[in-house]
């Protein structure tokens, strides 16, 4: 596989796949309504370079962020929680299960081996533990493989964005409660490398993050083969949102020690500054759009959001 690194293509983003209306504010104790309101279909993609761009080209709209954050605090306090601040000492241990979706035993038909995924557990728990070059942030996160689930089904393959067959499969295959992170690989569809879905109140069969197979560490998918798509679409599982969200206004990715930046950074750009806001965008933090070389960090700000996320949604 060939891969150019033409940049134009890669404008993408969060893409609503369902209809269902995120939580609102409206949502309240005693809602009946409260736990059918929620947004359950909404994935956030990341795309190679060259990869055909299938979807609204930007991040949740500013109501949409506001009505995610809205259901994080309703759900907290439904919790006994009264805000991030107080579930910072959470140090989950999150199980996972690898479905490797393959057209058939080769490694072309996505039947990647064994030490890819063991390797890719590696990358993740370094990466969440702040041990990536030794410059990031300890997010009390921790994952351990639970099982590896080859699967072979041709007309699952490639996985398909947002389709039936999609659905089918998770809906067949998936393992765990809400804090099991289920993880597809296999070749996808639209020159993705993967995609994830958000927390929510209502976890169903599609959620979990679909990862290209050849992103996995020794991969083929150069420069995106040293794992940290995973680490990135794990971040939206754990309801981070794009260091690039909402760009230069507002509050951006809701957490406040992630410079603002007015879009995606791709290869390792040296000085990015697009904002005249305090702080250089941020480009090795994993939620950018930046090499696996050039990505190396999480903040305490994330930390703290993805931790309050678990506390609400996933524990
Ligand atoms: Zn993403």
């Amino acid at each position: 596989m060939k891969y150019t690194h033409t940049l134009a293509a890669a404008v993408l983003a969060a893409a609503a796949i369902l209809t269902v209306s995120p939580a609102t504010a409206a949502l309240t104790p005693g809602d009946a309504n409260a736990n059918a309101c929620v947004e359950q279909g909404r994935a956030t993609m990341k795309v190679r370079p060259g990869g055909a761009v299938i979807a609204d080209p930007n991040e949740l709209t500013p109501a949409e962020a506001a009505a995610r954050e809205a259901d994080l605090r309703y759900w907290l306090a439904a919790r006994g929680k009264m805000d991030g601040d107080s579930v910072t000492a959470l140090a989950p241990t999150v199980p996972v299960v690898v479905h490797v979706i393959r057209r058939d035993t080769t490694r072309a038909g996505g039947n990647i081996p064994d030490s890819m995924i063991t390797n890719q557990i590696a990358v993740l728990n370094n990466a969440y533990a702040g041990r990536t070059g030794g410059l990031g942030t300890n997010t009390g996160f921790q994952f351990t493989l639970q099982a590896i689930n080859r699967v072979t089904n041709p007309s699952w393959y490639p996985i398909q964005y947002n389709s039936s067959t999609e659905r089918a499969m998770k809906a067949q295959l998936r393992q765990g409660g809400p804090g099991t992170l289920n993880i597809y690989t296999g070749e996808l569809s639209s020159g993705l490398l993967g995609w994830a879905t958000f927390p929510s109140s209502s976890i169903g069969s599609y959620d979990g993050a679909v990862i290209l197979a050849e992103s996995l560490p020794g991969g083929t998918a150069s420069p995106y083969n040293l794992g940290d798509t995973a680490t990135h679409e794990v971040g939206h599982w754990l309801n981070l949102y794009h260091t690039f969200q909402g760009g230069c206004s507002g509050s951006g990715d809701q957490v406040a020690d992630t410079p603002a930046e007015r879009s995606a950074a791709f290869g390792c750009p040296t000085g990015r500054n697009t904002c005249s806001t305090a702080g250089v965008d941020p480009i090795h933090n994993f939620m950018d759009y930046t090499d696996d070389s050039c990505m190396y960090e999480f903040t305490p700000g994330q930390a703290s959001r993805m931790q309050a996320a678990w506390a609400a949604y996933r524990a």
